[in-house]
């Protein structure tokens, strides 16, 4: 990062937006947060994952969307980052089937109007969020410069298509764009229709869960601080170009001993259905961390039973306070 001003993070008011955003207010770096508090999931909890960040004072908070081209470049230009994490998006690889047009609109359009932001208003630095969608079923373990990209949902191919963006521009233009390719993130905070909330929530309500297969696919879960950690490296990282990295947790974990991790931190058994893998699903996830390890110094430090022990716990307090909140209304 060479300039002095703020970071600017599209998508702050969501699951990884907002933990990264009170990772760099405890730093000491002022960050403006912009975000349009689209309707994939509730508003309030993007709202809620904000307030500690603005109560502090090192953040401003923008509504906007980041996508609308004329207001975007208008923001950098009055605010002039030292470097923008472009973490908007549409997120949900099964969604993504039902929707692909909008899926197209908000990840490509709207990472294309962010590269031209960044031209227009003279931004250097650009770290974009991929994902491991790209790669679809790698059939083991998926290097960035071995791997060939092939996605399995209209989700993994916008994100391909946005990656080519960045290099093209980074070639064109100069500007330096790191894509961190993110491997199923979880940790307070999570989306809820993502798997680990989603069973949390399930199971503790006393509620069937569903598992798509047979409990044997394996997904390459990263907890959310590890992956902040990386973005800080990338931030900080001295890069010019294109580089594409992934951020994995590095140990793959069946889908089947997920399920007993989040008994276990419940201390409940989960009722459970099972029906036939979905169109989209790869069997595997497993990320090779090295290039990121090297490059950026990343190595992940949340072990899988201590991270899902932590999201568990943070599930139970944020219950507890809306049941207050509801019983005092
Ligand atoms: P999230 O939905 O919690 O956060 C995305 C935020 O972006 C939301 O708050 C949404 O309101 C905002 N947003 C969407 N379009 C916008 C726009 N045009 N302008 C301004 N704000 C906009 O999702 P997340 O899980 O935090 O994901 C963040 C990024 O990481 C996404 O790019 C996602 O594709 C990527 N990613 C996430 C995971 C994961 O496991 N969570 C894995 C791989 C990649």
């Amino acid at each position: 990062m060479s300039g002095s001003g703020p970071i600017l993070i599209t998508g702050a008011a969501g699951f990884i937006g907002s933990n990264l955003t009170d990772r760099l207010v405890a730093n000491g770096q002022e960050v403006v947060a912009v975000d349009s508090f689209d309707d994939y999931y509730d508003a309030a909890i993007k709202h809620a994952n904000l307030t500690r960040a603005l109560s502090s004072g090192g953040v401003r908070l923008l509504v906007m969307d980041a996508s609308e081209p004329t207001s975007f470049t208008d923001v950098l230009r009055r605010v002039e980052p030292a470097a923008v994490v472009h973490l908007a998006a549409r997120p949900g690889v099964r969604a993504s089937f039902e929707q692909p047009e909008l899926y197209v609109r908000s990840n490509v359009l709207g990472t294309l109007r962010v590269l031209q932001g960044c031209r227009d208003a003279g931004v250097q630095e650009l770290i974009v969020a991929s994902s491991s969608s790209v790669y679809g079923d790698a059939y083991g373990i998926a290097g960035e410069e071995r791997t060939p990209l092939r996605p399995l949902s209209p989700y993994g191919a916008t994100k391909v298509a946005a990656e080519a963006l960045c290099s093209s521009f980074a070639l064109t233009y100069g500007i330096s764009v790191t894509a961190l390719r993110l491997f199923t993130v979880y940790g307070p905070r999570q989306r809820p229709d993502m798997a680990i909330h989603k069973f949390t929530a399930a199971i503790e309500a006393g509620r069937e869960i569903t598992l798509f297969g047979d409990g044997t696919t394996e997904r390459d879960y990263t907890n959310v601080q590890d992956i902040v950690d990386g973005m800080i490296a990338a931030l900080r990282a001295d890069t010019q170009g294109f580089h594409a990295y992934n951020l994995g947790g590095g140990q793959p974990v069946a889908l089947s001993n997920l399920v007993s991790l989040i008994e276990q931190g419940l201390g409940r058994e989960a009722r459970i259905r099972f029906l036939p893998r979905q169109e989209g699903d790869p069997d595997r996830t497993a990320a090779d961390i090295s290039l990121a390890r090297d490059k950026l110094g990343y190595s992940p430090r949340v072990g899988i039973e201590e991270g899902v022990g932590e999201f568990v716990a943070w599930y139970r307090m944020q219950q507890g306070r809306q049941t207050k909140t509801e019983v005092a209304a």
